[in-house]
């Protein structure tokens, strides 16, 4: 095992799902508990992710008793806002993150911004783990703390289990309605065409130690190319800018999370990529190379110079809104795009279109802030501006507005 923990990197893991799922309780839960600082399998919160050792991993998993070894040094969870992780994997396969997990409340099902979720896996074609949230809600649950699942549901009355067994089927019918088969990952004999379910309670932590397994195991048994070290910097990307303190590293392996400072990462683009140019590369090619991104996206624009205005939060969730606008049953078309808060530019922007297209005149603004002085233009200008955090309902919204408009 020391030597293939030598070859594989630690695999990068996304939380998505929708508000109130419970994300943030999960990580909380799964960070928090009983390592101290300096013994061995310390957890470090990075910056904007967490580490997990192995050995921690191991040490928490121990009940499952599994056989496999654990060949990757840990794992990466990156746990900034859920759109922002996750459209940052990209388009193009060469993505942040190896796998992410959906988190669903097995009390609520799914939900619209849970099938955004899905859609975007399912665009990117990236695997997924569904993590059945907040088991403990089930009523009458009794708490048994840190345990497998399985052993959990044992302890569990015969009307618990059967909650729990309607509510699953429920949500398998649900994932089905949306294209996906799912099945409780212990039962699940074809891992990869069926997606695993993992029940969780983030509150007491059971099934916690089945998600840390399975996300291990499935990563190491399936990616391993993908997880093999090289000394190149691979898969870099900008999550987000951020004041603060910094750390000094002497050397850097993957997969971390840093903080780095130089002059003019003002201009940094969340979403795309980071280069190095070692001693044999040309600057200029480098250049090129990084500007790549920005093309691809660019080349998406209407050539005719008529459409809406696009805005959103990272290089990746831009890219997402375009490929979805551009699809056969939308066919909206884009005359300018940026990234981050709509600012006064934006608006300025978008009312060229005033003059020759007036339902053009507006932005579809995802997942980003409209700033008061570019909401304040858009009145006087006449811009309107959709704002939400789910794709599709920016389309309903200026669907219902051309309608308007036309009548
Ligand atoms: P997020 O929006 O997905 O990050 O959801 P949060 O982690 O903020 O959780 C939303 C609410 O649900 C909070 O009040 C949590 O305390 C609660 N919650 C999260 N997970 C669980 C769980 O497993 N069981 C119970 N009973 N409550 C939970």
């Amino acid at each position: 095992p020391k030597q293939a923990e030598e070859i594989l990197r630690s695999p990068i893991c996304c939380i998505m799902g929708h508000v109130d799922a419970g994300k943030t309780k999960l990580l909380d839960f799964v960070r928090g508990t009983n390592v101290q600082e300096g013994e061995a399998g310390f957890i470090t919160q990075q910056i904007g992710a967490t580490y997990f050792p192995a050995e921690n991993i191991r040490e928490r998993t121990k009940e499952l008793k599994a056989d496999a070894k654990l060949k990757v040094p840990g794992l990466l969870v990156i746990d900034t806002s859920s759109h922002e992780s996750f459209t940052n994997l990209r388009s193009r396969g060469s993505g942040l993150c190896d796998i992410a997990i959906l988190v669903v409340d097995i009390m609520e099902g799914l939900k619209p911004q849970t099938i955004e979720s899905l859609n975007l896996l399912k665009m990117r074609n990236t695997k997924f783990i569904v993590v059945l949230n907040k088991v403990d809600r089930l009523y009458g649950w009794k708490m048994c703390r840190n345990a497998p699942i399985v052993k959990a549901l044992k302890q569990q009355s015969k009307d618990v289990q059967n909650q729990f067994n309607m509510k699953l089927i429920q949500i398998i019918t649900q994932f089905k309605e949306q294209g996906f088969n799912t099945e409780l990952y212990y039962k699940n004999k074809e891992m990869g065409e069926i997606f695993s379910i993992v029940p969780t309670s983030a509150v007491s932590g059971e099934g916690i130690p089945d998600l840390l397994l399975l996300l291990v195991q499935w990563t190491q048994k399936t990616m391993v190319e993908k997880l093999t070290f090289s000394n190149e910097v691979q898969v870099c990307f900008v999550l987000l800018s951020c004041l603060g303190t910094y750390l000094h590293h002497k050397e850097i392996k993957a997969a971390q999370g840093i903080k780095i400072t130089a002059q003019g990462l003002e201009h940094a683009i969340a979403g795309t990529g980071l280069y190095v140019v070692g001693p044999d590369d040309d600057v200029e090619d480098v250049k090129e190379a990084a500007m790549e991104d920005m093309k691809s996206v660019m080349n998406r624009i209407d050539k005719t110079g008529e459409g809406v205005y696009v805005q959103a939060s990272t290089l990746g969730s831009l890219e997402a809104l375009l490929e979805f606008l551009k699809s056969p049953d939308v066919k909206i078309p884009v005359s300018g795009i940026g990234i981050g808060p709509v600012h006064k530019k934006d608006v300025m922007k978008a009312s060229v279109m005033l003059e020759k297209k007036k339902e053009f005149a507006t932005i579809l603004a995802f997942d980003v802030k409209v700033t008061p002085e570019a909401h304040e233009l858009s009145k006087e200008l006449g811009v309107k501006i959709f704002i939400d955090d789910v794709i599709y309902h920016l389309f309903d919204q200026f669907k219902i507005y051309i309608c308007n408009l036309k009548e």
